[in-house]
């Protein structure tokens, strides 16, 4: 055969070899479940994740929500030696990453094929997700203002929409600010944000009528697109952004923008490695995607009166501050994540578990540098960490359960919407 007949099936091999390939890099890793009994497991684990750059998936919670731990085949036997030597129970969760991440990305692409879908009832891209904004914006221009927010450090158009039926000019509305994807890999976030949209503008029902007239909203639905696409395209489990400073590091990548901000920057649950998943940068506010989040924090701080920063997974509504001091409005911070939590809980499926909610320094652990944390201490009286369920799979959250948790988690919202406006009439009056 002559040469130039072999190049398609040369071409065809290395296509094949390429996509078999892709997640080679998860050999020998591992997930594993473990059962924290007490706050001392809790604590154990914790160190045991900072020591042996363990990647906690799912965050337990003693008693009731097994950790999901994946270890690197270097950190195996230590990791298990020590859970063995503190006698905590664990058992193996995935043993092959590499064949289990490749179903998953089989079964997406049967799940994309089987019908049209609508954007939020699957993961998109970056592209579809700004189309999506765009398609919106320009149905209904009453409503809807699209907003360029700048660009990532790839040069990634960052955008989101601001919702209004008075165009943002009636101060006594209050503001919900959403956000979602400021971690790469939490593909199941993003199309939370892109169903709150739909149901205000494209499918508001006769019951969420007030959530539209009476607030405005601003939805952010991918705060860190480079990452995002990243874990599309390379490592599907990236959690940082993609910036590059080789003044710090010449190998490693991005920083976890939930690090980032400029609160308690760099003090506690953070990694002085510039290679580590919670590795906070070299500076606060080092990062275009948190500028972003933050200026529109501080632009309309008067008005915003709740902030949702939507991560995947672990069934936790956290609010400030992660170095276990409490907020003055505590009490009210817990009444209206609670009844959000309460809420999602009433609708939830039978195989999902229950919301904890509460400081995010008591119920998990202590943080530095979160969105929610500087949303707090700017003046949003409301800033909140929402964890999504999981349903056991880790970040490939089965896309048959996407509808459920746009539907539940909405619902959720807006309760949450609704108090929180209670308390912005009482805030107002008190300026
Ligand atoms: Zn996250």
């Amino acid at each position: 055969m002559a040469a130039r007949n072999l190049l398609p099936i040369v071409i065809a091999l290395c296509l094949g070899a390429v996509s078999a390939g892709k997640h080679d890099i998860y050999s020998g890793y591992t997930t594993h479940k473990v059962s924290l009994r007490d706050r001392s497991d809790q604590d154990i684990l914790h160190d045991l994740e900072l020591k042996l750059d363990l990647d906690v998936w799912q965050h337990g919670f003693p008693g009731d929500v097994d950790s999901i731990v994946m270890v690197s085949p270097q950190n195996k036997d230590e990791f298990l030696n020590q859970l063995d030597k503190n006698e905590i129970p664990h058992s193996v969760d995935i043993e092959d990453i590499p064949k289990e991440f490749e179903e998953f990305d089989a079964k997406m692409d049967l799940w994309r094929r089987s019908r049209q879908r609508k954007v939020f009832e699957n993961y998109p891209r970056h592209g579809e997700v700004n189309d999506y904004l765009e398609s919106i914006a320009e149905a209904y221009p009453d409503l809807v203002t699209l907003v360029d927010a700048g660009l990532s450090f790839e040069n990634r158009t960052i955008k989101y929409v601001k919702i209004s039926t008075t165009n943002f000019t009636d101060n006594s509305k209050p503001i919900y600010f959403l956000d979602a994807t400021i971690h790469a890999r939490e593909w199941v976030t993003t199309p939370v944000a892109l169903f709150s949209i739909y149901r205000l503008v494209e499918n508001l029902r006769d019951e969420d009528r007030d959530l539209r007239e009476d607030i405005d909203w601003i939805v952010l639905p991918v705060v860190n697109p480079d990452g995002f696409e990243y874990t599309h395209t390379n490592t599907r489990l990236w959690r940082r952004t993609r910036s590059y400073y080789p003044q710090v590091s010449t190998t490693c990548y991005g920083v976890d923008a939930n690090r980032n901000f400029d609160v308690s920057f760099n003090t506690l649950g953070v990694s002085s490695n510039p290679c580590s998943d919670t590795y906070p940068s070299h500076a606060a506010f080092s990062e275009p995607e948190t500028r972003i989040v933050r200026d529109i924090m501080l632009e309309y701080v008067d008005r915003i009166q709740i902030y949702l920063n939507i991560h995947s997974h672990g069934y936790y509504i956290l609010y400030g501050y992660g170095n276990l001091t409490l907020p003055a409005n505590s009490a009210q911070l817990y009444h209206v994540g609670a009844t959000m939590g309460a809420k999602i809980d009433s609708l939830k499926l039978p195989e999902a578990g229950f919301y904890r909610v509460g400081n995010s320094g008591m119920v998990l652990y202590s943080t530095s540098g979160s969105a929610q944390d500087y949303g707090q201490a700017v003046g949003i009286p409301f800033s909140y960490t929402l964890e999504l369920p999981g349903y056991g799979r880790g970040f490939q959250v089965p896309p048959e359960y996407i509808d459920q948790i746009n539907f539940e988690t909405w619902e959720g919202i807006a309760v949450s919407a609704r108090l929180s406006r209670l308390y912005y009439n009482d805030r107002k009056k008190n300026v």
